[in-house]
């Protein structure tokens, strides 16, 4: 294959301050009604491993907490910052560095312990734990268990969280939370990166390409290229601003795979 076979390939020309970042659910694994089942292919672990030895830097960026992502995907090589950029793992350390402590982030739990009821099981609504950040889930649920979810949102906003809907999901977060935008700032700073690719497929993720749009205007970094996965239940916009459009998972692991067998 030659390099203008992969439109990633710009990242091999400068491997020293290149990255390539990935979201996980709906971008490395399909999205599944309980999120404990989600599976990343191996060929994904594989790629990403191989890749982190040829690149100054592969991450992960998800709204997973950054160890379950780390095991979720199973390559040692990348870094995972999870939990929308509260949390970052890096390679070789047991625990992740967090961005946030003290009360802000005990708040949403707090709210949970103190609102959550049996009429949200029986509203078929499912809480995720994610330490600063909680995660109510509704798939497969209908429109009612969705309206009942906009009351307690309301609630929490009166509370002081922030609420952040993405696909079947409303999660309550901190004030102020910078979510992936922040953790590809961190990442482009921290690391001297000039060349960027980012793929991810919901609204957080147009959070981050948001910024990365930013950071390239301002001169921060010199390439960028989004992709982004299409999926009914994600933001229209991120179709739009993406420099390609692939029509799932499986069709952006083959992009990274191709990338790759040019590396090696
Ligand atoms: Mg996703």
């Amino acid at each position: 294959m030659s390099s203008s076979d992969s439109p990633l390939s710009f990242l091999l020309d400068a491997p020293k301050v290149s990255a390539l970042t990935t979201d996980i659910d709906g971008t490395l694994c399909r999205i599944v009604d309980r999120p404990e089942k989600a599976k990343v292919p191996d060929r994904a672990r594989r790629t990403l491993e191989s890749l982190s030895h040829e690149l100054a830097m592969v991450a992960c960026i998800t709204g997973r907490p950054a160890l379950t992502a780390r095991k979720m995907v199973g390559a040692g090589n990348v870094i995972y910052f999870g939990t929308h950029g509260l949390e970052l793992l890096s390679p070789g350390h047991d625990a992740p560095r967090m961005m946030l402590e003290g009360e802000e982030a005990e708040r949403a739990r707090n709210f949970i312990a103190k609102h959550d009821n049996p009429l949200w099981v029986a509203a078929k609504i499912r809480i995720e734990d994610k330490g600063p950040i909680q995660a109510l889930h509704w798939r497969g649920a209908g429109e009612r268990t969705e309206n009942f979810v906009r009351e307690i949102a309301d609630q929490a906003e009166v509370a002081g969280l922030d609420t952040h809907w993405g696909r079947k999901v409303m999660e309550l977060r901190p004030p102020d939370m910078d979510g992936k935008a922040g953790a590809v700032s961190e990442l482009i700073t921290n690391g001297k990166i000039e060349n960027i690719v980012f793929a991810g497929d919901d609204q957080t993720d147009l959070d981050a390409v948001r910024r990365l749009q930013g950071l390239k205007e301002d001169g921060e970094i010199k390439n960028l290229f989004i992709v982004a996965v299409a999926s009914d239940e994600g933001p229209p916009e991120l179709i739009e601003v993406a420099d390609l459009v692939v029509a799932g998972s499986e069709e952006w692991i083959d992009m990274i795979e191709d990338l790759a067998a040019l590396a090696g």
